[in-house]
């Protein structure tokens, strides 16, 4: 079977930075940026590693509601 391919985006402006989203993707499809955000926090970023399944786990656990993935 295929793999589903998805794409993550992270609204970097609302990130606060908490990893918990990183922490949550089993895929490793999100890491945390060097950059920081007008906040001053390191924002989530998608990986270049691996890719995102789409399981939309990132999106449940995120406090500050900045992500959204899309499907093929
Ligand atoms: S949708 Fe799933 S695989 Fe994709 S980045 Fe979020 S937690 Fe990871
Ligand atoms: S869970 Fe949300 S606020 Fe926390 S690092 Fe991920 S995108 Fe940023």
């Amino acid at each position: 079977m295929a793999k589903k391919q998805c794409k993550v985006v992270v609204n970097e402006s609302l990130c606060k930075g908490c990893n918990l989203c990183i922490e949550y993707c089993k895929h490793g499809a999100l890491r945390s940026s060097s950059g920081l955000n007008k906040m001053g926090y390191h924002y989530a970023e998608p990986s270049e590693e691996a890719e995102c399944i789409g399981c939309m786990m990132c999106t449940l656990v995120c406090p500050e509601v900045a992500i959204e993935v899309y499907g093929e």
